[in-house]
Formats: C-alpha cells, sequence, structure tokens
C-alpha cells in the first residue's frame, strides 16, 4: 500500500492521479490533499476520498473550508497558508507526493516533500525550473526519489536505463549509449496559423489544445512551446543533458510521446493515447505497472505520423528558453516567472498572444545584465530572483503594453 498526498488536488493532474487512484483502490490511499482556493472543489473532494489532512495555500479559503466541515462534522483536519502547504507535503503518514500545483507556487512544498524523503512525483515543471541544480542535489541529499510525470519526461524515462532511472540528474548519458534526447511536442493549436494572424488569437482559442486536456497556464504555454521550452530546462536537470544532446521535434499527432536516440542507431519512443493517467499511473507504482484506465493504442487507426523541425518564428518562445537554459540558472528562474507574469496577463485579456515573447525576452535580457548565477545558492535567493522578475515583466507591460 502506498498513502499519497496530491499537491494540486483540484487541478487537471490532480483530477487524473484520483482517477488512476480509483482504479487500484487496494494498493493507494488518499492522505493529504492540497489546493490554493477552490473550497467547493475541495469539499467535494473531502466527501468522496475522506483525506485525514487537506490544506489550502490561501488562509480565508482554508479558514472557510474548516468551517464547513466543522458544520458537517467531518474529523479532516485543514492546514492552511503556505506554511501548511508544505506541512501537507511532508507528513510522516504518507510516502508518495504528487507535485502538481502550477507555476512557483509549487516550489517549496515540492522541496518540503523532497526535503521530506518522499518519493516525489514532478508534474509541477516549474519548481526544477527554477531551482535547478539546488533540486537535484536536495533529492540526493534527502534520499527522495524522483519521478517525472510530465508526459515527454515520464517517455524518456522509459527509454532509459535502470541505472539512469535510479540515478536522475546525475549520470552520464553518453556512458549509458546515449546520444540524444528527442523531445516531441505537438505545436500547439496554432502550428497552422499564419503567423502574421497571431496577433489576435484569443485566450479561449490558446487553450484549445488539439489534444490534450490540461489547465489553462500549460495550455497557453503549449500555444506558445513556452512549455517545452520549460520542459526542456527540465530535461536538462533531470537527465544531466548537454544543450547538444538535447533536440525538439514537432510530431503533431501526439502518439509518440518523446524518445531516446542510442549511439548503436537505436531510437527507442513511448507511444500511447495522450492521456496523463498512463505517465501518473507509471511514477506511481514503479517498477511495476497498473491499470490506469487508458486505452491501448489502435494502430490501425493511427494512421500517419509526422515530425518537423519547430519554426522559431512561429515560437520563439521557445527560442528564448532553450537560450536560458544554457546562460545559468538566473535566466532560467528569470525567464519562468516573466512567463507565469505575461501568461495571466495574456488569459485576462490585458496583452496579445504575441506580447508574451516580448516580456519574456525583456526580463531574461535584463536580468542576465544585472545578475549572475553565482549568488543563486540558497531557496531564498531563487524566490528573491523570481520576484524581482516579476516586477519587471508587470513594469514592462504598465510602461509598454497597456
Ligand atoms: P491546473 O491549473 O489544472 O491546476 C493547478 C492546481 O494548483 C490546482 O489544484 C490549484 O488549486 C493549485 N494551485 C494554484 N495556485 C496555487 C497556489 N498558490 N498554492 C497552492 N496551490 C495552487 O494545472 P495543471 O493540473 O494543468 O498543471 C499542474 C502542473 O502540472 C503544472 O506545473 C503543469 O505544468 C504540470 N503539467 C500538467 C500537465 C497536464 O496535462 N495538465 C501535463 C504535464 C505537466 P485551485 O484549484 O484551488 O486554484
Amino acid at each position: 500500500m502506498r498513502y499519497i498526498t496530491i499537491l494540486g488536488a483540484t487541478g487537471s493532474i490532480g483530477t487524473s492521479t484520483l482517477k488512476v487512484v480509483e482504479q487500484n483502490p487496494q494498493q493507494y490511499s488518499v492522505i493529504g490533499l492540497a489546493a490554493g482556493s477552490n473550497v467547493e472543489k475541495m469539499i467535494e473532494l473531502i466527501d468522496r476520498w475522506k483525506p485525514k489532512y487537506v490544506a489550502m495555500a490561501c488562509p480565508e479559503a482554508a479558514s472557510k473550508l474548516a468551517d464547513t466541515l466543522k458544520l458537517n462534522n467531518l474529523d479532516t483536519s485543514v492546514l492552511s497558508g503556505p506554511e501548511g502547504m508544505c506541512q501537507i507535503a511532508s507528513l510522516e503518514e504518507s510516502d508518495t507526493v504528487m507535485a502538481a500545483i502550477v507555476g512557483a507556487a509549487g516550489l517549496l512544498p515540492t522541496m518540503a516533500a523532497v526535503k521530506a524523503g518522499k518519493r516525489v512525483l514532478l508534474a509541477n515543471k516549474e519548481a526544477l525550473v527554477m531551482s535547478g541544480q539546488l533540486f537535484i542535489d536536495a533529492v540526493k541529499q534527502y534520499g527522495a526519489e524522483l519521478l517525472p510525470v510530465d508526459s515527454e519526461h515520464n517517455a524518456i524515462f522509459q527509454c532509459l536505463s535502470e541505472k539512469v532511472q535510479t540515478n536522475l540528474g546525475y549520470c552520464d548519458l553518453k556512458e549509458h549509449g546515449v546520444n540524444h534526447i528527442l523531445l516531441t511536442g505537438s505545436g500547439g493549436p496554432f502550428r497552422y496559423t499564419e503567423v502574421k494572424d497571431l496577433d489576435t488569437v484569443t485566450p479561449e482559442q490558446a487553450i484549445a489544445h488539439p489534444n490534450w486536456s490540461m489547465g489553462p497556464k500549460i495550455s497557453v504555454d503549449s500555444a506558445t512551446m513556452m512549455n517545452k521550452g520549460l520542459e526542456f530546462i527540465e530535461a536538462k536537470w533531470l537527465f544531466n543533458a548537454s544543450e547538444e544532446q538535447l533536440k525538439v521535434i514537432i510530431h503533431p499527432q501526439s502518439v509518440i510521446h518523446s524518445m531516446v536516440q542510442y549511439k548503436d542507431g537505436s531510437v527507442l519512443a513511448q507511444m500511447g493515447e495522450p492521456d496523463m493517467a498512463t505517465p501518473i499511473a507509471l511514477s506511481l507504482s514503479y517498477p511495476d505497472r497498473i491499470e490506469a484506465g487508458v486505452q491501448a493504442l489502435d494502430f490501425t487507426k493511427v494512421g500517419e505520423l509526422t515530425f518537423l523541425e519547430p519554426d522559431f518564428a512561429r515560437y520563439p518562445c521557445l527560442k528564448l528558453a532553450i537560450d536560458a537554459c544554457y546562460k545559468g540558472q538566473h535566466a532560467t528562474t528569470a525567464i519562468n516567472a516573466a512567463n507565469e507574469i505575461a501568461v495571466d496577463a495574456f488569459l485576462n485579456s490585458a496583452i496579445k498572444f504575441t506580447q508574451i515573447a516580448m516580456i519574456n525576452e525583456h526580463v531574461m535580457n535584463k536580468v542576465c545584465e544585472q545578475y549572475g548565477s553565482d549568488e543563486l545558492d540558497s531557496l531564498e535567493s531563487l524566490i528573491e530572483l523570481d520576484n524581482i522578475s516579476r516586477k519587471f515583466a508587470v513594469k514592462y507591460i504598465e510602461e509598454n503594453l497597456s
């Protein structure tokens, strides 16, 4: 039996995780559920899963939830605020933590789970992007077990040897015969839109992903391909990959979820329906396999598989993130923070789709002019740079884009 805590329980990954747990009731027990502010959804989840603990990052939401539970005589303990998120991530009663909070808000709770030596199922890529080496070192130092949930990284993980799988972030890929890691991406909803028309696309169009059903932030990131850029950075850290070893390929059908090219000419690919339940199931059950409730691929219906080079004129965010990846930690922390502000502004119709890249570029360049990565040796320093970058982004929007 595994005892699970889900951070981001009310979101898309949280929902898929609970679906997988539902398929395997003898093997998993839900101990803790955490979210930001969605009290209504959390009440539904408490009713269904009866967790011992819940946490809400928003203190008002936590106190509203505690009042409702009291009225209904439910004895689930309610933890509150950022501290409560870290407490629930490191519960003694739980051995497995799904890290699925969206954005930088996930960093401290995910690190709390790492420091408590849990099996950490990492969906929250932004946490790794903004903390890089510090995160990977903490996994080793505290004896945590890191399993990638992002479908691409989970696919790559499945195509690597056990030695690499159990020593993420530290193996020399060359020594294990790996020449390249091929990160595939669908290209999002605008892969056939004229570049000149991207100026006028709406948030509704941007979040309508052709193949995957996901939360709003990652859906916009998929439309700009910033998501693939963040995944490029994530892959660097998880697999200790050099710039030359990582390649991005557009694969519109999303049948292959990523590949590993070996020096003998073999290419291993992981394939399946585009359903997050598959990588979530593997991360829960590794090294075994469990039911995920996902249909096997029907190859007679798959049709043609196509592959294209990414076009950086259409996807400037992808190029910026790849550049940031090997500039240093200051650049990746900055671009991640800028992107969160920019996507939020776009979703609120305050800026155009194409201005997301302008904001990201401005903030990354400004941070790279003024800061280095040497001083980024603690969580506090990373969070401070994240805050500075957010301020640069807000100022740029106010002064140039409003
Ligand atoms: P959603 O927007 O669907 O869900 C986000 C979750 O985070 C919700 O539970 C939300 O709670 C919670 N949350 C938001 N803000 C805070 C905060 N400040 N503190 C604590 N919790 C907070 O996102 P997704 O599930 O799509 O994505 C989650 C993560 O997984 C992201 O990092 C994404 O990149 C990654 N990922 C997602 C994939 C997908 O298919 N969806 C695929 C691969 C990776 P509330 O509902 O209360 O706001």
